[in-house]
């Protein structure tokens, strides 16, 4: 099977990068959602613990049972609120407020420009009140940035509209709860020190998808995926491997066959512009299910230890190259 290497330290090292630049381990909250990015949901958790953060973020309370232990509290981003003194759930809609379960823990989502979800400015007092009304105990007040990672204006103006939002919400009498908005592109491009907390993503696991001129603060990639040898061959010139036979022997040589394949999450891609694994190997021929192909001999080869590299060459994010990974990958700590 292949396996993914996780690198504590520098998975710490990315940690401590934000928590010198926000000033504090405490206002990081670890975002797991999607199997911590692929990287493995209560391993990830387990490393956070460890290294002192005490905050996290999944998408559904099904998650947040499995990391539990490791955290003081833990955001749900779309799951149905529910009472859980551990836990506090987002609440994208006034839909939401109303399914709510009495006494939950909320923290309410608020549209400043994304338009994906959370309410509409002008219906923020009429949500608090739903939010009395219904017995909820409000947390927190969020936004989520459209394009921290994109250099434009638009960071400023929808900063300048949760703003708005924040002095409005304190106006009607909620003066002790958090407010937050801040993703690891944010934390990376402005000053971080004034925000209640950081939901930090993709700059723990090592990537800055930002603009060079951002890259200011060093991260250093967790994740390295590697497969293993299952068989060897000596092919003559003419000969083809794989469906299709796409890729033909140029001249003689040795090629093995590695056990990494779709069902594992890596993409089939174009084998006309054949993937190059880290080690500079080009994959033979089209990506099976379950295998590639490779003019290599070794027992174990590196696929990938830089999925922002690696994205590149697919016309892909980093995030979508972790994210794709099969959970069930075997994962080892380096
Ligand atoms: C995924 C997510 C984040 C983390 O974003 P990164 O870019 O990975 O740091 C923060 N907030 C919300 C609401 C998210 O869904």
């Amino acid at each position: 099977m292949a396996f993914i290497k996780i690198n504590r330290q520098n998975f710490f090292h990315n940690l401590n990068q934000f928590a010198l630049k926000c000033g504090s381990k405490d206002k990081l909250a670890i975002v797991l959602k999607d199997n911590a990015y692929g990287h493995g949901l209560e391993l990830i958790a387990q490393l956070s613990a460890e290294f002192g953060l005490t905050q996290a973020v999944v998408r559904h309370y099904k998650e947040a049972l499995q990391i539990k232990p490791y955290f003081k509290g833990i955001l749900i981003l779309g799951d149905r609120a529910c009472v859980d003194t551990h836990c506090s759930f987002a609440l994208n809609s006034l839909d939401d407020i109303l399914k709510a379960q009495k006494g939950s823990n909320v923290e309410l989502k608020v549209d400043t420009g994304m338009h994906r979800n959370g309410i509409a400015i002008n219906e923020l007092e009429h949500a608090l009140e739903q939010i009395e009304a219904k017995g909820l105990k409000l947390k927190g007040v969020l936004t989520h940035n459209r394009s921290a990672d994109e250099l434009s204006s638009e960071l400023f103006w929808q900063n300048k509209q949760f703003e708005e939002v924040k002095r409005r919400v304190q106006a009607y009498g909620y003066t002790d709860i958090r407010f937050h908005s801040f993703n690891s592109a944010s934390a990376l491009r402005l000053p971080c020190e004034q925000e209640d907390l950081i939901r930090l993503g993709i700059g723990a696991y090592g990537y800055n998808e930002l603009p060079k001129i951002y890259n200011h603060i060093e991260l250093k990639p967790v994740l390295s995926l590697w497969a293993k040898r299952v068989a060897k061959r000596q092919l003559k010139k003419g000969e083809r491997v794989g469906y299709g036979g796409q890729f033909i022997a140029p001249n003689e040589m040795t090629v093995s066959t590695y056990d990494l394949g779709y069902g594992d999450g890596w993409m089939r891609s174009n084998s006309m512009n054949p993937f190059m694994t880290a080690e500079g190997l080009p994959m033979l021929g089209r990506v099976s299910m379950d295998y590639i192909v490779l003019e290599s001999e070794k027992e174990e080869v590196c696929i990938v230890n830089n999925a922002l590299e690696a994205g590149k060459q697919v016309k892909t994010i980093s995030y979508e190259i972790v994210t794709l990974l099969n959970p069930h990958i075997e994962k080892v700590i380096d």
